[in-house]
């Protein structure tokens, strides 16, 4: 697991009306606390996995419909 606080990109709502973003440590998508995307935006959350994450300011916040998912988070941007 790395220490790294990756940078989270889009965002979306859950079924039950809870904002929800991918964890880009172990991609599971995971709750975060807030009512809506300004709540969210530049917050640092973390997942169960114990991994750091953070949504950026200008995250995109996606309309999820049927089985919509969230896209794969990259973490780290290749070095
Ligand atoms: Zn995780």
């Amino acid at each position: 697991m790395s220490e790294f606080i990756f940078d989270v990109v889009h965002f979306a709502r859950d079924t039950d009306g809870g904002l929800i973003c991918r964890c880009p440590h172990c991609q599971s998508i995971i709750g975060v606390e807030g009512e809506d995307g300004d709540d969210v935006r530049g917050e640092q959350f973390q997942c169960r996995c114990e991994g750091w994450l953070e949504i950026t300011a200008n995250a995109r916040y996606i309309k999820l419909r049927g089985d919509d998912t969230l896209p794969a988070n990259k973490g780290i941007p290749d070095e």
